[in-house]
């Protein structure tokens, strides 16, 4: 059997493992089926930060994503951009699932105007289950939208949460604003803390199973420990002032006490602790922020947390890879990769395959808003990983069968162990 017949081979047995997929940022069908939507709003998604990277105005790009405007004039303004970004992973995410939903064989006004008409025939309830379930063969997705919280479907997905308004309060305004939404007196740090603990230990009880640390991509990584007396001082002098609030760099220590104090109510909880690590959406960063060393720290205190270090750490994949490796708490996972980079995860798979025990990576991750795009994004995790499992098999490092179970490990058995699933 020849390496492309051996890949094929691979593909077909893995579309029939049941995926468990560990970031979704999906919003409700309800809202979805509310509205108009189209081919190319399908591009905020990422594929704009590459548009924009290749020179594209900021303000041309949103014109090119608003579905309130025609296809055909929005087209136009993507058109001279398009041979510059479609080499890139996020396209071919795009154009693989307009081909595969919506036949879009070309990109051309009339074929988008044709594929968005398919669309929007498709949009009615029952959707979402027919893409995620039907079409990808989903079992669950773990869901990051703090706009909604818990409430979403159980039956698509399993909620994360987030605590950022408690970890990240510095000005008066917000902590009004905190004591109004969670209904409470916050008058001291102690306040504080009761507030995020029970706002944890409530997500939970409505079926949360994670708590999503979102701050690498305004801060870095490193959460020191600070004496509650500190973080105490910060907190009151909050109140010092009629609003100034604390600059973002005074505030550190604050949030680095938070942060912790989030962090041992998941814990507490049983819920698994995500992090943001590597890339950051939107470009414009500091990519220094998100090395996922950073966080060592934590991983040697909390050794009965569960952690599931996004992104692959990309591009610190190899550090990512080590702390997996280290700690029998700490998970690697390939969320966003395969469109960040398909050939780069590729590599880092296949790295992390001879360096870290199966069940400690997590193979799939769609961290998209739009549901259709799960699709196209999957297919390309799919031919990933078997692309870099039949390398394992031509080397004679794994037999069919043990390649097969390593992909089952990917795509569903370490997801479930790293959010304590029973699926
Ligand atoms: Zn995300």
């Amino acid at each position: 059997m020849n390496s492309k017949e051996l890949t094929m081979e691979i593909l077909t047995e893995i579309e029939k493992i049941e995926v468990i997929d560990s970031h979704a940022h999906i919003y409700p069908e309800s809202e979805r089926v509310a509205r108009d939507t189209d081919v190319l709003e399908m591009i905020d998604n990422y594929v704009i930060g590459d548009l924009c990277a290749a020179g594209c105005p900021p303000q041309v790009a949103q014109k090119i994503v608003n579905p309130k405007e025609e296809i055909a004039p929005r087209w136009e303004l993507l058109a001279p951009y398009w041979p510059k970004i479609r080499n890139g992973s996020y396209a071919r995410m795009w154009t693989r699932t307009v081909k595969d939903l919506f036949g879009c064989e070309e990109m051309s006004a009339a074929a988008l105007a044709e594929a968005t008409e398919k669309m929007r025939q498709a949009n009615k309830p029952g959707w979402y289950k027919q893409v995620l379930k039907d079409r990808c063969n989903i079992a669950i997705s773990v869901l990051d939208n703090s706009d909604v919280g818990t409430d979403c479907d159980r039956e698509l997905f399993v909620p994360a949460i987030r605590a950022t308004q408690f970890i990240e309060a510095r000005t008066k305004q917000q902590i009004e604003e905190l004591s109004a939404n969670t209904d409470r007196g916050i008058h001291s740090l102690d306040d504080l803390v009761n507030a995020a603990q029970s706002h944890i230990s409530q997500a939970h009880a409505e079926g949360a199973v994670a708590l999503k640390v979102g701050q690498a991509y305004r801060r870095t990584l490193q959460y020191d420990k600070v004496t509650g007396a500190e973080a105490e001082r910060l907190f009151n002098r909050i109140f010092a002032h009629l609003g100034e609030g604390l600059s973002w760099a005074e505030a550190k220590p604050l949030q680095d006490y938070m942060l912790h104090k989030c962090l041992q109510a998941a814990m507490e909880n049983g819920m698994t602790i995500i992090f943001h690590t590597g890339l950051q959406a939107g470009g414009n960063n500091l990519i220094t922020n998100t090395n996922p060393t950073l966080l060592t720290n934590l991983f040697l205190e909390y050794k009965q947390a569960r952690f599931d270090l996004f992104h692959a750490g990309y591009p610190y994949a190899r550090e990512c890879g080590v702390l997996a490796k280290y700690f029998p708490n700490v998970w690697a996972d390939l969320a966003w990769a395969h469109i960040i980079s398909a050939a780069g995860t590729r590599q880092i798979l296949a790295d992390w395959l001879d360096l870290i025990p199966a069940n400690k990576i997590i193979g799939f991750g769609g961290d998209l808003r739009h549901v259709e795009l799960v699709y196209g994004h999957l297919y390309e995790a799919r031919r990933n990983i078997a692309q870099v499992l039949a390398d394992r098999v031509a080397r004679g490092d794994d037999t069919e069968k043990e390649a097969l179970r390593v992909a089952q490990f990917l795509l569903h058995d370490s997801p479930a162990e790293a959010f304590n699933l029973s699926l």
